[in-house]
């Protein structure tokens, strides 16, 4: 049996309201109650097993930090080699099942996800990783179904990518998988970061083991009870979780190694890519190696920029998910002009932000992600009080004692090189520079120096010259350049993401580049009739 199919027309997930009385708003408050009423067992998975290795550690909520979700068994280096074991021993019935077949797979689990799984999924990622119901709904449902939707319509553009045949020949190109598995690293802050790197290099035939975030453990258990109810063959994607260290360094020591697909912070990108190095004389094939990291975002704004607008972005872009998001905005540079027009309504606008609990559907903020993260974040609040070419213009306390609490932070700075406008924070806490209007070029300069990273930025501008003339100094300050919008809501199918710079390899997920990275092309030429003379025509 043989047919070309047609892949159904990947749309973008709609985001559910939540509004009050709302029969979506009903359904996750009652799969809230339910997990925040009990404590999940969450194994690890590999091959055809579940494995509870009895070394567990706890999962808690970051705004209740007292109370357990779930206790996470720990693997270390031997479950990893039985992780990798799992892997190739799946990987030859996978590589050679129909793409269709393994497309479907994926597209059951979107239907599934937006479908009966959707409370569950959102439940998780709200009580595990403190997003309010908004936030979990635009990623843990609907990023997620759309990676797995507009990747299987990308996968197949790419095998529609086929060379000439002049006559008398046939030229084809095979999309191979990768030989050896892919070890898949997952940051805490986005349940569909973690849905997607797994399954983008199994989708291109790949087998795969995956490490992800200590926090995010209670939405990447349901993760993987959803992949696996939706048909994926055990073996396929092998979850490991354990010591970070351990666990990457026995991953990395494996000949099979193919490919590494990380999201998470630039240093521990560069420490993994530097082990690759270490080892590469071992391995069977050169690792492919794709890495999404770091940001410290900026808004641009010109004198000409509508000032509601700019407020908005600097609100929403610099605190939503308590600005533990790549591509939140961190910096801004507002010229003189035009701040006592935005000063009392931004800070205005940041202090009358609800921070809480997000069971309580009022608030706008939850917590951040752990005393570590609190630790750091705090760090910087302190040092801005502490500067004293800083002032704390909005928030600028914090309180650890039911939950890990920053209150959203807005600080001027008149160094615009201060480690505050410099340093990735991951926390609510922008700072903000005033630029005089006439030296709008140095502040240009800054913008494009000041940080190592290239992730997002945004210009707000009415003035159209301005926009187009900012947009081209700024051309390799971010790989998601926004104009009047907030540098961060990438969409996929829409804004494919990713940086440059020390933010990483900009393979852009959600797109056609970042699966090819998953695939080991083969050309294949074919001669109908072959010459059977060695001597050419010339020699006559
Ligand atoms: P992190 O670097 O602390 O952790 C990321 C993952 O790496 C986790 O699973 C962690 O356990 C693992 N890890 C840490 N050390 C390891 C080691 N030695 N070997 C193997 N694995 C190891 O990052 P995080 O705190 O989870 O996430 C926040 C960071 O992620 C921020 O820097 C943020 O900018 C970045 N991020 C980037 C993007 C993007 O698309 N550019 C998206 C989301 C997050």
């Amino acid at each position: 049996m043989s047919g070309i199919s047609r892949i159904p027309e990947p749309r973008n997930e709609l985001a559910k309201g939540y509004t009050a009385g709302s029969p979506e708003r009903a359904e996750v408050v009652r799969v809230l109650d339910d997990l925040a009423g009990k404590v999940a067992d969450v194994p690890l998975y590999i091959g055809h097993e579940r494995v509870f290795t009895g070394q567990t550690a706890d999962v808690t909520m970051p705004h209740a930090h007292r109370h357990v979700l779930a206790t996470a068994h720990q693997g270390g280096a031997a479950e990893v080699e039985k992780a990798i074991a799992a892997a190739e021993a799946a990987r030859p019935a996978w590589a050679a099942m129909d793409f269709d077949a393994r497309a479907a797979i994926l597209l059951k689990a979107a239907d599934m996800l937006t479908g009966p799984w959707r409370a569950t999924m959102n439940a998780a990622t709200m009580l595990g990783q403190s997003k309010t119901v908004h936030q979990a709904e635009i990623e843990a449902a609907c990023e997620l179904a759309d990676f797995w939707r507009f990747n299987v319509a990308f996968a197949r553009q790419i095998m529609e990518d086929q060379p000439i045949s002049p006559d008398g020949q046939w030229n084809r190109v095979q999309y191979r998988p990768l030989d050896g598995f892919v070890f898949a690293v997952s940051p805490f802050n986005f349940t569909a970061i973690a849905g997607n790197l797994p399954t983008a290099p199994a989708l291109m035939g790949n087998t795969v083991v995956w490490k992800p975030a200590p926090t995010q453990m209670l939405s990447a258990h349901y993760l993987m009870e959803l992949l696996l109810q939706a048909g994926l063959p055990p073996g396929v994607v092998n979850l490991v979780q354990g010591p970070p260290q351990e666990i990457g360094a026995a991953a990395l020591a494996s000949p099979m190694l193919a490919g590494l697909h990380f999201t998470g912070s630039t240093g521990t990108f560069q420490h993994l890519w530097r082990e690759i190095g270490t080892n590469i004389h071992g391995y069977r094939q050169y690792p492919r190696i794709v890495g999404e990291t770091g940001g410290k975002d900026f808004i641009f704004a010109h004198p000409s920029a509508d000032v509601s607008a700019l407020a908005c972005a600097i609100v929403r872009g610099g605190y939503e998910y308590q600005g533990q998001k790549c591509s939140a905005a961190s910096r801004i540079y507002v010229p003189r002009s035009l701040w006592p027009k935005l000063k009392d309504d931004v800070v205005a606008q940041i202090e009358s932000i609800k921070m809480g609990d997000v069971r309580n559907f009022e608030n706008f903020m939850g917590a951040v992600i752990d005393e570590r993260a609190f630790e750091k974040i705090t760090g910087y609040v302190k040092l801005a009080h502490a500067s004293g070419d800083c002032e704390v213009l909005a928030g600028g306390t914090f309180d650890r004692e039911v939950g890990w609490f920053v209150r959203p932070t807005l600080v001027e700075t008149t160094d615009p090189k201060h480690r505050l406008m410099a340093e990735e924070i991951f926390g609510p806490v922008v700072t903000l520079y005033v630029y005089d209007d006439a030296r709008e070029e140095d502040a240009l300069t800054l913008c494009d120096t000041t940080a190592p990273y290239a992730l997002t930025g945004a210009v707000f501008a009415q003035d159209r010259y301005a926009v187009e003339r900012i947009a081209h100094r700024l051309q390799g300050t971010a790989g998601n350049f926004y104009i009047n919008d907030k540098p961060t809501g990438a969409v996929v199918g829409q804004q494919p993401f990713g940086g440059g710079r020390a933010s990483g390899t900009n393979d852009k997920a959600g797109s056609m580049a970042n699966l090819l990275r998953w695939t080991s092309a083969r050309a294949i030429k074919e001669t109908f009739v072959p010459p059977t003379q060695y001597r050419y025509p010339y020699q006559g």
